[in-house]
């Protein structure tokens, strides 16, 4: 174990689940989804290859299955040249402990995320008063307390270069979490969204577990800053990406994508933004 190192005090197995999970997906033949009970982790490089980075680490508990996962793509003991984390939050930060502690590889992140990263913040409790169902009436269980991965942290390079990928670029797409990011390939368009936009109504318990595809808001009971949200969902638009890996849900392509995410970035008051909840404003609502 690496000296301090650990996930947080609050860290627990969380009991959810979704049809797509345990299953995987390639978007592109290097671009690979792999559904961790209720959230997507994604791996960027082709089976077999020596170069491979790996885009968030799962839901608590979850680094030994994302282990096995990328052996079966990668092979065994082939580990990552990098990983990527879209944002801080327990859900995308699960198994990154048990990860690093296995493979040693440096890890990425915005620096506005890196106080959540290095023990020194919490993110809000979850809002379990927000409107929206029973995800986010039993949110309060989900774990806040921050984890701590200082000895494997490093900021991401501030021209949106990723490191390890030189085809891709990081976009901050703050809101949902305050260093959020989404990554972008412009040769084929393709996106990983990360929690800016998913095409699942987390709110939902029914639609988390069939998971209909549609292009929706953030999941609603982190999110903290709407006025963000919105502008982030408006620039990820505006890329006009072909096909997008989301933080929850599943993958989608096309006109689907295309209408979807013009339809929510033109409409986001009334798709996104809850009536009621802790971090709603007046002036969102106006
Ligand atoms: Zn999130
Ligand atoms: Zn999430």
């Amino acid at each position: 174990m690496k000296e301090n190192m650990k996930q947080s005090d609050d860290n627990k197995f969380i009991p959810m689940t979704s049809f797509r999970s345990g299953k995987g997906s390639e978007v592109r033949n290097d671009v690979y989804y792999y559904t961790n009970q209720i959230v997507n982790v994604i791996m960027i490089g082709k089976p077999g290859s020596k170069d491979w980075v790996l885009v968030d680490a799962g839901m608590p508990k979850s680094g030994p299955e994302i282990q096995k996962v990328a052996e079966k793509r990668f092979g065994k003991g082939n580990k990552p040249a990098a990983i990527i984390l879209t944002h801080g939050h327990f859900d995308h930060v699960g198994g990154i402990v048990h990860l690093i502690n296995e493979w040693n590889s440096p890890v990425y992140a915005h620096h506005l995320e890196t106080l959540y990263l290095t023990g020194e913040k919490k993110y809000p409790e979850p809002d379990s008063t927000v409107e929206g169902g029973l995800l986010a009436k039993i949110s309060s269980v989900y774990p806040h307390e921050p984890i701590n991965i200082k000895c494997a942290l490093q900021e991401l390079p501030e021209g949106g270069e990723v490191p390890q990928l030189p085809d891709w670029k990081w976009i901050h797409v703050p809101g949902h979490a305050p260093g959020q990011i989404a990554l972008f390939r412009e040769s084929d368009r393709t996106m990983i969204a990360a929690d800016a936009f998913v095409t699942v109504k987390q709110d939902s318990f029914y639609k988390v577990l069939v998971q209909k595809t549609e292009v929706n808001g953030p999941p609603v009971y982190l999110t903290t800053n709407w006025e963000r949200s919105h502008e982030s969902v408006q620039k990820l638009e505006a890329l006009k990406p072909e096909v997008a890996i989301t933080g929850h849900g599943a993958a989608v392509e096309g006109e689907e994508l295309s209408e979807g995410l013009e339809n929510l970035s033109k409409n986001f008051r009334e798709l996104a933004i809850p009536t009621h909840g802790e971090w709603v404003k007046d002036e969102d609502k106006a």
